[in-house]
């Protein structure tokens, strides 16, 4: 008997679904909270919003019925510039997830396989698995750096038939915060495997961006974004730096109107506004120092030091779950993990003072109740 289920490509539909998070305003009803008094700092975005000059330049943009540059010519020449690279080696995407899933699909085939570092970001596996490849996982370290020793021992091991394609880094890495040195980097860089560097809080690190790095190796692709230290997370905007022998073939694969025009207009006038922008970045990296201290003060709390916009907490002696939706009930959110290298911990955003306080003030409260 035909079905059409039987039509189904089989290495998607054995696919597991992704878990969403849920919307904002379902959340704010079903706590009985307005949004407005809800302290949001579960996933990663700037308190602060966009500038108030895009606000505005999306207010006025007159073209929105007029399809986008498919080139993204004046957003890559800015982004350059801004980079210090080649316009020719920087496109754009609808978010950096976008240019992930363009990465996996250009290099991957079914049984192909990939590197990624956990605990890290899951969209690298998700992606990988969306092609059929298999993520071959090297663990961090006990202090949350790469373990750079067990991955060249990998690609020592494999025969070149089985060696992985892409390795995925991120730094500074979601969700532990910590920065992957230029010695680990160098070193990562001599195998022969195309590195992918997710930078997507790089610029809350106390270090620089590596996008320049790009030019002087053919194997590694470095992602950034709008969405986390410019506010602009809902509008979906990211980009990277790729080597020149690999961008004609991202032109042929990327949607010529991946980027909208709202997006490409927010994303211009952010960059038109760099002292604005850092200085967003550093009233965030000033409250991370703020939050960090008084962490250290909650007794069942153990936060790991971050170079992001956000700082993990091992929870001890109580139930990270439970502590999740006590917070969850005071209308403040945080991200809960219990899975392995992260058992039992909590993620909180950095927000602004106010949130930072009432955060503070929620978890003394709950001092001696688990
Ligand atoms: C948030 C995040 C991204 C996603 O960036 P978008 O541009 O919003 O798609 C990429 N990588 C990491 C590690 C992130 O935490």
């Amino acid at each position: 008997m035909f079905h059409p289920a039987d039509l189904l490509n089989p290495h998607l539909a054995g696919l597991e679904e992704y878990t969403p998070i849920q919307p904002f305003e379902v959340l704010s009803q079903r706590l009985g909270i307005p949004p407005q008094q809800i302290v949001k700092l579960d996933a990663n975005e700037n308190p602060y919003g966009p500038l108030p000059q895009v606000v505005e330049a999306l207010a006025d943009y007159p073209h929105y019925h007029i399809y986008p540059d498919p080139q993204q010519t004046a957003l890559r020449e800015s982004l350059a510039e801004d980079l210090g690279v080649a316009p020719e080696q920087v496109l754009a995407g609808h978010g950096a997830d976008e240019l992930l899933d363009l990465l996996c699909r250009l290099f991957l085939r079914p049984k192909d396989r990939v590197v990624t570092c956990p605990p890290t970001f899951g969209m690298y596996r998700f992606d990988a698995r969306l092609q059929g490849a298999q993520a071959v996982e090297v663990w961090r370290l006990p202090d949350y750096h790469v373990d750079v020793a067990g991955v060249e021992e990998l690609f020592a091991r494999a025969r070149a038939r089985q060696r992985p394609k892409l390795l995925f880094l991120t730094s500074p890495n979601n969700p532990t915060g910590t920065w992957l040195p230029d010695t680990h980097l160098r070193r990562l860089l001599a195998l022969p495997v195309m590195v992918v560097l997710d930078e997507a809080y790089v610029e809350f690190a106390d270090y620089p961006s590596r996008a320049s790095w790009v030019a002087e190796h053919e194997n590694l692709c470095v992602l950034r974004t709008f969405s986390k230290a410019a506010g602009l997370a809902g509008l979906r905007l990211g980009y990277g730096v790729f080597p020149a022998w690999l961008m004609p073939h991202l032109w042929k694969f990327k949607q010529p109107y991946n980027v909208n025009v709202a997006a490409m207009v927010a994303g211009l006038v952010s960059l038109q506004h760099p002292e604005r922008l850092r200085e967003r970045v550093r009233w965030i990296t000033r409250e991370r120092q703020r939050l960090f201290t008084h962490l250290l003060s909650v007794p069942y709390l153990k936060p790991v030091p971050s170079q992001a916009n956000f700082i993990l907490c091992r929870v001890v002696g109580r139930d990270a779950r439970a502590l999740k939706e006590a917070l969850e009930q005071m209308g403040i959110l945080v991200r809960h993990y219990d899975k392995p290298g992260l058992d039992n911990c909590i993620r909180i955003s950095v927000g602004r003072p106010e949130h930072t306080d009432r955060l503070l003030e929620a978890l003394h409260s709950l001092v001696g109740t688990a």
